[in-house]
């Protein structure tokens, strides 16, 4: 593909970079893909080891959504194993449901005291109902407050603190509504109609969304190094460019981070392979109040059918990020954050036909779905009118 043809540049191999591309090509648009690892699928990226399980390099990831038209949009380019994500956390030395929920209460309970506390949370918020524990601490019952200060102590406490490196308290509310206490037997970590796990991986679903005659991939490539943002110009390789660019890394990097650093958290996820069929009870356990990483994953348990005698877990180990060092995984989401990300952002508009899209781009603490919904909808924005 000649660089003259390109009717868009993508920056960024990741979920937003492939969606958006496909959508683009489908628009009839010529789309060259800039992605500076050796692989697509940014973090959502997974190989088939040598036993035959597949490993989700940057950390677990499940897809989940109410979207259909997303679910849709992906279910051309993959066949599903519809697997159902269940956690377990271990408090008080017994694994329980996360998000905690009444199985949990019965567990840790006596009887007792759990019928009468069920019987009250339903009366408050309704069977079924998802409360984040910010509202169930506002609780102006002397039982139900309780409750939550041993729920809060007992599964958020430590874990926050843990993962985030800092007080709690500091920590945006917004991150622990997104695991609720659960009024409800129901024992699943989400609650979307739609769920699952690409049955060939992830991998092999964002190749086969990029295999399309008007896309261009080009890997182990900066896009940085191929465009220049200049006084309200965006050039391609040293000329002015009319299309559109769509830039999907660490919003801060595309401007030299002029403004400062944007903050990110990240992880240091070690993994252990060993001669087992089953490691633990369930695909992942939460860890919130023992040992320094948050979770183990353990991988063969999103396979439909895995190989038996070997298994491989991860486990997640939160610290600090240093460019260059280790990835930008989670975006850490304050009032200064927003201000910084709202001055970088004032910057991209400064060029008509630059987008930021995605997790980094957006700087939004967003799962697959949020970023893919994302992509379809700016592509639509562009070429559909
Ligand atoms: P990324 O995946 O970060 O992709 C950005 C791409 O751009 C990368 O490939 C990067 O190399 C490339 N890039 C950056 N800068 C440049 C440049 N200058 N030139 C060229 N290329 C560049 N979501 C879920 O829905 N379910 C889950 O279970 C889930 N689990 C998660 C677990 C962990 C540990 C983490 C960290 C995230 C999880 N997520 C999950 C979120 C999910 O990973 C993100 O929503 C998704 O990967 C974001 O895609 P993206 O394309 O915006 O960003
Ligand atoms: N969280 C917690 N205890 C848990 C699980 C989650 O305190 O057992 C909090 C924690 O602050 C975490 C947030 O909820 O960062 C979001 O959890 P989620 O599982 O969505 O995190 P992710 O999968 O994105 O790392």
């Amino acid at each position: 593909m000649v660089l003259d043809s390109i009717d868009v540049v993508v920056i960024g191999a990741g979920a937003a970079g492939i969606t958006a591309a496909r959508q683009a090509a489908e628009c009839g648009k010529r789309v060259l893909v800039i992605e500076k690892r050796s692989h697509i699928g940014g973090h959502c990226y997974d190989r088939l080891d040598e036993n035959g399980i597949y490993i989700h390099q940057y950390g677990p990831h499940i897809f989940h959504t109410k979207n259909r038209r997303v679910w849709d949009f992906l279910s051309r380019f993959t066949e599903w194993h519809y697997y159902q994500h269940r956690v377990l956390g271990l408090i008080d030395g017994r694994l329980v449901p996360i998000p905690f929920n009444l199985h949990s209460l019965e567990a840790l309970f006596p009887k007792s005291r759990q019928a009468g506390l069920e019987r009250k949370l339903i009366d408050t918020f309704g069977f079924g109902s998802r409360v984040p524990i910010r509202t169930l601490k506002a609780s102006d019952d002397d039982e139900l407050k309780e409750l939550s200060e041993f729920i809060y102590e007992k599964v958020f406490l430590h874990y926050t603190a843990k993962q985030w490196g800092v007080d709690p308290e500091a920590v945006d509310p917004s991150v622990s509504d997104r695991v609720p206490v659960v009024l409800s037997r129901d024992d699943r970590y989400f609650a979307d109609p739609f769920q699952g796990i690409p049955r060939a991986g992830y991998t092999a679903m964002f190749s086969a969304m990029a295999d399309h005659p008007s896309i261009h991939l080009l890997l182990q490539c900066d896009g940085r190094d191929l465009i220049r943002l200049e006084a309200g110009t965006i050039f391609l390789e040293g000329r002015p460019f009319s299309g559109e660019v769509i830039y999907t890394g660490p919003v801060d990097e595309l401007f030299a981070s002029c403004e400062g650093p944007l903050p990110y958290r990240s992880l240091d996820i070690r993994f252990e392979a060993m001669d087992v069929d089953r490691y633990q009870e369930a695909a992942v356990v939460n860890y919130p109040n023992n040992y320094d990483f948050t979770r183990i994953t353990e991988f063969k348990q999103f396979q439909l059918s895995p190989p038996l005698g070997r298994s491989v877990v991860c486990r997640e180990y939160p610290c600090g990020y240093e460019k260059g060092r280790n990835n930008p995984y989670y975006v850490i989401k304050n009032g200064d954050t927003e201000a910084l990300f709202g001055r970088y952002k004032a910057l991209a508009d400064g060029y008509s036909n630059l987008h930021l899209l995605g997790r980094l781009a957006e700087y939004r603490y967003y799962d697959m779905d949020k970023v893919m919904e994302s992509a379809l909808g700016l592509v639509s924005s562009l070429f559909m009118r």
